[in-house]
C-alpha cells in the first residue's frame, strides 16, 4: 500500500519579507495561510502560501531573511517548482509577467504538457503547467486572476543529481513511485496515490556543480502523509536502509521527520493533521502572527525584531 500522498509543502529561502510577500499574494494570487516564525530562528519570519484553506500540495513556504546572499542551483538541490494551471491560461500569464515586468522564459513543452519557466522576485525557478491529466482543484481567484486562469497547485517538483539511481530508488521502493516517462536526462516519477502533487522529475546531469543555498533557492521538500502512524512507519523503511533520520518533530500545523536523501536532497515527511486551522480559524488564517507555545511569553520582543509586514 502507498502510504506516501504526493507532496505536502516545498520550503525555500527569500530576502526581502515585504517582496516575498506582495508576489506570492499579488502577482501569483495565494493566500497567506499561516504567518508564524522560524521554529529554530524566532526573529525570521516563516510564511506559508497556498489556496484559500492550505490543503497539502499547494503549500509554498519561505524562510525571508533580508541580508541572505543570492544563491545558485545546482546538484543535490530541488531546482524547479510545478504549478498546475488550467488548459488555455498560459497566454493570460505570459502577458501578465510582461506586464508586471517578471522574468519569464518562452512557452514551451514537456512530457506533451505546455508550460512557462519564470523566476520568482529573489530569483526562484518557477513552471506553471497545463497538466495532461484532469486536475479538478480549484485555484484561488483575486480581483485580477478570475478562476480560468487561477493557480491549482502542485503539479511536480524537479531534482537535479549527479546520479539518480539512488534517489530513484527512495521514490520506487520506499514512497511507491513508479517511473512513468523519460526524455534523454529527464526522468519521471509518479505516484497513483493521490490524482494531484503526483509527480517528481529527475534531471540527471553527471558534471553539474553543487549550488549555494541561499536566495532564490528551495531548501528542501515535504512529501505527504495521512497521520502519525503513517509517518513511523516510512520512518522504520529509512531506517531499515541504513539512512539516517530525525526523530518525529511536532511543526504545530504539522508532524515531520527529516532525511537527506543520497543525491543530496533534503526530504521531509509531514503529516495531514492537525492542519492550519488549530491556532486560528479558517477565515483568519494568515492574518495575525501566530507562535508556538515556546515563544508565546516573548511575543512583544519577537514581534518587534520582525520587519514590518503590509498585508
Ligand atoms: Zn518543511
Amino acid at each position: 500500500m502507498n502510504k506516501i500522498l504526493g507532496l505536502h509543502h516545498i520550503t525555500a529561502i527569500a530576502g526581502d519579507a515585504q517582496r516575498n510577500y506582495d508576489f506570492y499574494t499579488k502577482t501569483l494570487g495565494f493566500r497567506l495561510v499561516k504567518k508564524t516564525v522560524n521554529f529554530d530562528d524566532p526573529q525570521t519570519y516563516h510564511f506559508y502560501f497556498g489556496d484559500e484553506v492550505g490543503t497539502p500540495g499547494t503549500i509554498l513556504t519561505f524562510f525571508p531573511w533580508a541580508n541572505v546572499r543570492q544563491g545558485k542551483n545546482g546538484a543535490g538541490m530541488v531546482t524547479e517548482i510545478g504549478y498546475s494551471v488550467p488548459k488555455g491560461s498560459l497566454d493570460f500569464w505570459k502577458s501578465r509577467f510582461e506586464k508586471l515586468n517578471i522574468r519569464h522564459d518562452i512557452l514551451s513543452e514537456r512530457f506533451g504538457e505546455k508550460y512557462l519557466s519564470f523566476q520568482d522576485s529573489d530569483g526562484l525557478w518557477l513552471n506553471l503547467i497545463e497538466a495532461k491529466h484532469k486536475d479538478e482543484r480549484k485555484g484561488r481567484k483575486t480581483d485580477e486572476i478570475k478562476a480560468d486562469v487561477a493557480i491549482k497547485g502542485f503539479h511536480t517538483v524537479t531534482l537535479t543529481l549527479n546520479n539518480i539511481k539512488a534517489t530513484a530508488a527512495i521514490l520506487t521502493e520506499v514512497f511507491g513511485y513508479k517511473q512513468v516517462e523519460q526524455d534523454d536526462n529527464l526522468y519521471r516519477y509518479e505516484t497513483d496515490a493521490v490524482e494531484n502533487a503526483a509527480i517528481v522529475d529527475l534531471l540527471e546531469m553527471p558534471e553539474a556543480q553543487g549550488g549555494i543555498n541561499a536566495a532564490g533557492t528551495n531548501h528542501h521538500i515535504a512529501f505527504r502523509v495521512k497521520d502519525e502512524e503513517d509517518l513511523m512507519a516510512i520512518r522504520e523503511k529509512i531506517v531499515t536502509r541504513g539512512l539516517h533520520i530525525t526523530e518525529k518533530i511536532n511543526r504545530d500545523y504539522f508532524y515531520s521527520l527529516y532525511f537527506r536523501e543520497p543525491g543530496g536532497v533534503l526530504f521531509e515527511i509531514a503529516t495531514d493533521n492537525p492542519g492550519f486551522a488549530t491556532d486560528e480559524t479558517v477565515e483568519n488564517l494568515g492574518s495575525s502572527l501566530q507562535l508556538p507555545d515556546q515563544y508565546k511569553a516573548m511575543r512583544d520582543e519577537i514581534e518587534k525584531g520582525l520587519p514590518e509586514l503590509q498585508m
